[in-house]
């Protein structure tokens, strides 16, 4: 089932979410329509807050992107990124690493929203995955920067939080005036 997705403005995007410590029937359920949710946005990462769902859960699948690269490392070997396509992580920790570098950003809860964010390249992933096993493994490129900015999400963080300051001024009347639409629709309810 494709859900509706929540823009900015939405207090539960502000949200750190729970820790998962079962598979339920019900999040096997959530995890499920995510996937049906992202493949209908067209989008390569969704987090559970971008469902109005406040859990440390994100959906990842970066395997249709073909003009921005992506590296994994497992145990230390180089992998196909692809291999570990579709991605469920619950309850992830990142560690940061590498170079900072600026890359082109949205995100699905700012629709038509587009802008550089500076983040570290590579990223160690320790994660959950939607059998609650547990997983390790190293990103870089496209893969790392999807990873961080869903994790971010997780923990009530949005890519305006990490863009320039500049960038945001550039983006307040857009941003302002998602925010007041959400609001209102919130109101209607
Ligand atoms: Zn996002």
């Amino acid at each position: 089932m494709v859900l509706d997705v929540v823009n900015y403005g939405h207090p539960i995007l502000r949200e750190k979410g729970a820790d998962i410590s079962e598979i339920t029937p019900e999040i096997e359920t959530l995890i499920q329509n995510m996937f049906e949710t992202m493949e209908d946005y067209h989008g390569i990462g969704l987090a559970a807050q971008q469902v109005a769902q406040a859990l440390q859960l994100t959906v990842i699948d970066i395997s249709a992107v073909e003009d921005r690269p992506s590296t994994l490392k497992i145990d230390g070997e180089e992998a196909d990124p692809k291999s570990i396509m579709p991605l469920v992580l619950i309850n992830p920790e990142l560690e940061l690493g590498g170079e900072r570098e600026e890359g082109p950003e949205g995100c699905l809860s700012f629709p038509d929203i587009y802008a550089d964010v500076e983040r570290p390249e590579s990223v160690a992933v320790k994660a959950m995955d939607r059998e609650l096993k547990p997983i390790e493994f190293t990103a870089g490129g496209l893969l790392s920067r999807c990873i961080q900015h869903e994790v971010d999400h997780l923990n009530g963080v949005l890519f305006i939080d990490r863009m320039k300051k500049g960038t945001v001024k550039e983006l307040k009347p857009k941003l302002s005036g998602l925010a007041s639409r959400t609001r209102e629709q919130l109101r209607k309810r």
